[in-house]
């Protein structure tokens, strides 16, 4: 990746800059290991090939991009410009030869990269809109990413592992999620990483009983996106539930 300098200096902004870049080069290091014929095989994500899962790494690029732009200009460019433009998006991407996909991939990437490069270190703050309805400071774009490379280098089915993800992005990724079973869906979990002892909860404005599930950081995180149950049990040491719904 084509990195000079960022103009960026919030060490915060720097930290997640490196996070990201650091699972793009993942991401793309399964890609680049995947001979063409295996790109319409399935993927980790039910119903989708990998080419779907490329195709939509690719485009999410290109959709954050538009709010890097959008900082930058203060145009109001949508990620997306419907959910149903996103989705046609995406299969039709994951038709595409694999050469065509394998350039999407690299080459909005790349562009990604270069937007953060040169965004000017007043505009990190400016307030866009993410395709969820979400309004964050545009610095926000670059966790958004480091999410989608790291879970979805995983999905490609070659190879990528929990174990891989650095631990300050699973333990972020974990608050993620916890925070959003309990906002929409009013539930409580305590989180144990049995390595560490480090307990994860998000606060639950409800009497829900809190559920306690217990396994290594990479397995937790494995679970509570929905990709394995292996490795994680109850309190009680039995196997655990199928997580909620994440996304
Ligand atoms: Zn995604």
């Amino acid at each position: 990746m084509t990195v000079l300098t960022d103009r960026a200096t919030d060490p915060a902004v720097l930290s997640d800059l490196r996070d990201v870049r650091l699972g793009q080069a993942y991401f793309s290091r399964k890609l680049n290991e995947l001979r063409n014929a295996e790109l319409l095989e399935p993927s980790g994500l039910e119903g989708w090939s990998r080419a779907h899962v490329i195709a939509h790494v690719g485009y999410n690029a290109r959709g954050l991009n538009r709010l890097v732009d959008w900082a930058e200009t203060g145009v109001v460019t949508p990620m997306y410009s419907s959910p149903d433009v996103r989705a046609t998006e995406i299969s039709f991407g994951a038709t595409l030869a694999p050469r065509a996909l394998r350039h999407l991939s690299d080459h909005a990437a790349v562009a990604l990269d270069v937007s953060w490069r040169d965004l000017p270190v007043e505009r990190w703050s400016f307030v866009v809109r993410t395709a969820q309805g979400r309004e964050v400071p545009v610095a926000e774009t670059v966790w958004m990413r480091s999410r989608e490379v790291w879970l979805h280098a995983i999905d490609l089915g070659n190879g990528g592992r929990f174990e891989d993800v650095p631990a300050p992005v699973a333990r972020r990724l974990l608050g993620d999620v916890l925070a959003t079973w309990a906002v929409r869906d009013s539930l409580a979990f305590v989180l144990e990483d049995t390595e560490t002892g480090q307990e994860f909860a998000a606060t639950v404005l409800s009497a829900a009983p809190t559920e306690r599930i217990r396994g290594p950081l990479p397995r937790l995180l494995a679970w509570a996106t929905g990709r394995s149950s292996a490795g994680i049990t109850t309190a009680a040491g039995a196997p655990a539930p199928p997580a909620p719904r994440w996304l």
